[in-house]
């Protein structure tokens, strides 16, 4: 059975999200895969997020093309426990920080070692930073020039809730983008390892006449 993640449109941090209980309210009123209706979409409940505390995703199924679809709330990060904004707020720290190690000891004070700590910051730095590469091509019109730094981004959209703007700045997008950003899978592999393969970061290219 496939799954998809939809965005789910909604201006709530996770705090608000999880107290208004905010699944609740989600709609899915077409179907992705029979946008002509037809089909018979149905509500599928809801699952359980971790991170937040209390945090459930709202889920449909289309039975026809054996597909969940999942609508995953602004303020909650794509294949990554937690919000965007504690996601935002590590790559912040460890991008001011003098060392990923001094970062990693200050953002992970529970870790019990520090290697652990490093993997787990050193992973949210590259999963940012790897979206923020694809994305500022996407919008000239507000990242033109920009560097792909979580701060750097931060500056020009004057806000400290960049990614989660950025979700709704890329709405379109959100499909082919990677994780935790947009909905497809990052293929960078874990920990700090080097991506098992890279995707090409340019523009792209011109299209084929015919
Ligand atoms: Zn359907």
């Amino acid at each position: 059975m496939a799954g998809l993640q939809l965005r789910y449109e909604t201006g709530l941090t996770g705090e608000q999200y999880v107290s208004a209980r905010a699944w609740r309210a989600a709609r899915l009123d077409r179907c992705p895969n029979h946008p002509g209706g037809g089909c018979s979409l149905c509500r599928h409940g809801s699952y359980e997020r971790k991170t937040p505390a209390g945090a459930r995703v709202a889920r449909w199924y289309c039975p026809e093309s054996h597909t969940t679809f999942s609508l995953l709330p602004d303020c909650l990060a794509a294949r990554l426990p937690g919000t965007l904004a504690d996601l935002e707020a590590v790559v912040v720290a460890a991008e001011d920080a003098r060392s990923l190690e001094s970062a990693a000891n200050a953002l992970r004070a529970d870790a019990v070692e520090l290697p652990g700590a490093l993997r787990w910051v050193r992973r949210r730095v590259r999963l940012v930073h790897n979206v923020l590469v694809r994305i500022i091509g996407l919008i000239p019109d507000r990242l033109a020039g920009c560097a792909a730094m979580m701060g750097a981004v931060r500056a020009r959209l004057a806000s400290d809730r960049a990614l989660m703007e950025l979700r709704g700045l890329v709405a379109g997008q959100l499909r082919t983008l990677p994780a935790p950003l947009g909905f497809q899978p990052h293929g960078l592999g874990a920990g700090g390892r080097k991506p098992s393969f890279q995707h090409p970061v340019g523009p792209d290219p011109p299209p084929v006449a015919s």
